[in-house]
């Protein structure tokens, strides 16, 4: 396996990888905050921002704090990507030894940074956080995401953790195993699990969003457990023939009941009821099951388009190293209206 990238920037040990959309009410303490940790640490490091295409201030807000502090990167999405695009955009600018991905609400501590190193340091590749509790969230959205995990556990390959975020620390090894998955359906928190390697948990205590709103409702979560069941499992695709097996086999024992029935006492044409319900559950079966093709094969379709997983429009703090996807074309003139 090719590990050692070209990861020039030797001296950087620490990445920390912020995802950002519309958070212009956070940033402020946000960097206070990661730079506090930071330089208590007395380590190298980098901050990569990601602006997943906002449509507040951040941006410009951004630009300020980079100004200000070179350490504090950007890279600026041509539009707004989600969540697991931007911090895998994150892992593949990062060139510190280590990398975190961090919340920009301030759901995740910052300060616990040190603890996170500290496992890492002790020869460990993937130290990631656990909640003890989930403050700040409501009973509906905490009920559906431990009915969900304990699903995505049962159909799952791999051992998905509970109660894990994408806070955690990353060595530089499973960041090059990550980047070496091809999949646009970028499911985070399987895909972390899937490399594997020598992974340890901490605790800690998830704090409500400092400013702002969720970005997740409840439609978004449902499409976010299904890429994450579909990533994950074929079992959803597969028990439609066990099922089908089962109700043939129902039905092939009721004709033989049916056909002795009739040879031994004649016709009976009333049974309205009956056929009514064996068609609307049959058609209902079956519509089920073609959803499920459906959505499987949708995400096959955006797999094979072989699309860029993003587009980045500027980078900020990343001088002498343009990324690929940057057009080598890119106008000067500062462009126009599309
Ligand atoms: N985020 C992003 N792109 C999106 C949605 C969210 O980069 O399309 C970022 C957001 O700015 C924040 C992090 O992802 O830093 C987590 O978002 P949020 O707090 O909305 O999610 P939750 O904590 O509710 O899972
Ligand atoms: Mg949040």
């Amino acid at each position: 396996m090719v590990i050692p990238p070209e990861f020039d920037d030797a001296s950087i040990t620490l990445s920390v990888v912020i995802p950002i959309y519309n958070e212009e009410a956070n940033l402020g303490y946000l960097f206070e905050r990661v730079l506090d940790s930071l330089q208590g640490l007395n380590i190298s490091y980098e901050i990569i921002c990601i602006n997943d295409g906002s449509r507040d201030r951040s941006l410009e807000q951004l630009i300020e704090y980079h100004v200000k502090n070179p350490s504090i990167k950007i890279v600026n999405f041509s539009r707004n990507f989600g969540k697991d695009i931007a911090l895998t955009a994150g892992l593949d600018h990062a060139c510190g030894a280590a990398v975190i991905p961090l919340d920009a609400d301030l759901q995740d501590p910052p300060e616990l940074m040190g603890d996170l190193l500290e496992k890492w340091r002790q020869g460990y590749d993937v130290v990631y956080a656990t909640r003890r509790d989930r403050q700040g969230e409501s009973w509906l959205k905490r009920a559906s995401a431990s009915n969900f995990y304990r699903l995505l556990g049962r159909v799952s390959q791999v051992p998905i953790p509970q109660d894990t975020g994408d806070f955690r620390l990353m060595d530089r090894r499973v960041v090059e195993a990550l980047k070496q998955l091809p999949e646009r359906n970028r499911f985070m928190k399987g895909l972390f699990a899937w490399v594997g390697y020598r992974q340890v948990a901490i605790e800690y205590d998830r704090n409500p969003r400092h400013a702002g709103q969720s970005k997740w409702n409840y439609w978004q979560l449902w499409n976010f457990a299904l890429d994450g069941i579909t990533a994950f499992s074929s079992i959803p695709l597969k028990v439609w023939s066990y099922l089908g097996l089962g109700i043939s086999l129902v039905a092939l024992v009721y004709a033989v009941f049916l056909v002795i029935r009739t040879l031994i006492s004649g016709i009976d044409v009333p049974g309205y009821a009956s056929l009514m319900v064996a068609v609307l559950f049959m058609g209902g079966v079956q519509l089920i099951s073609l959803g499920v093709i459906g959505e499987y094969l949708g995400r096959v379709y955006e797999e094979v388009k072989g699309r860029p997983l993003y587009l980045v429009r500027d980078l900020y703090g990343f001088e002498g190293k343009p990324h690929p996807n940057l057009d080598p074309l890119s106008r000067s003139d500062g462009g126009g209206k599309g």
